[in-house]
């Protein structure tokens, strides 16, 4: 992890340990992440850009690397749960460091895997309806539209949430084994 350094603003203006510049982009990571997590879980095996390595879809890899992203980035944002507010965290010495463990992992995710726009079949889930493997990851239509995620065969319809949720259930399962 790189060390932040300081710059020189009016003291007034930080919020706890950050800058505000540091502050906005905490901010921004959260709301990144908010939709960035689910299509992380709902992505699974997907190449990257970066590094050149060609991971194929029947790859044997037990987890997909947009998984364990994903779930690092569940865990920073579950061990910033107990600051009520994200002032608080910022003020602490623990806490503003998770909030900048937070924002790069969220930024390196979104340079890695960013949504697509085009529709995404989605490996390892199942569909909660027909228990098929046969969910397909649906970007926003147009802006301010949702992101759908649907069975191509029995057209049930899920959230992105739904599908982050069930496919954390896939990773402590295949973590038992
Ligand atoms: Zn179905």
């Amino acid at each position: 992890m790189t060390q932040d350094t300081y710059t020189a603003v009016d003291p007034t203006e930080m919020v706890g340990h950050l800058t505000p510049r540091q502050y906005a982009r905490l901010e921004r990571a959260i709301d990144t992440a908010r939709t960035l997590v689910p299509w992380l879980y709902a992505a699974g095996h997907i190449t990257t850009e970066q590094g050149g390595r060609t991971k194929r879809a029947e790859a044997p890899l037990p987890i997909p690397a947009t998984w364990v992203a994903a779930h690092t980035i569940d865990d920073l944002l579950n061990r910033l749960q107990p600051w009520d507010d994200l002032r608080d965290a910022a003020a602490d010495l623990q806490g503003q460091w998770l909030c900048r463990c937070l924002w790069q992992e969220v930024e390196s995710a979104a340079r890695n895997w960013p949504t697509e726009e085009k529709p995404h079949k989605v490996v390892y889930v199942r569909c909660r309806q027909c228990q098929r493997l046969a969910l397909e990851w649906q970007p926003p239509q147009y802006a301010g539209d949702d992101i759908r995620v649907v069975c191509t065969v029995c057209g049930h319809l899920e959230t992105p949430e739904m599908v982050a949720w069930d496919a954390r259930l896939v990773i402590d399962e295949h973590a038992r084994h």
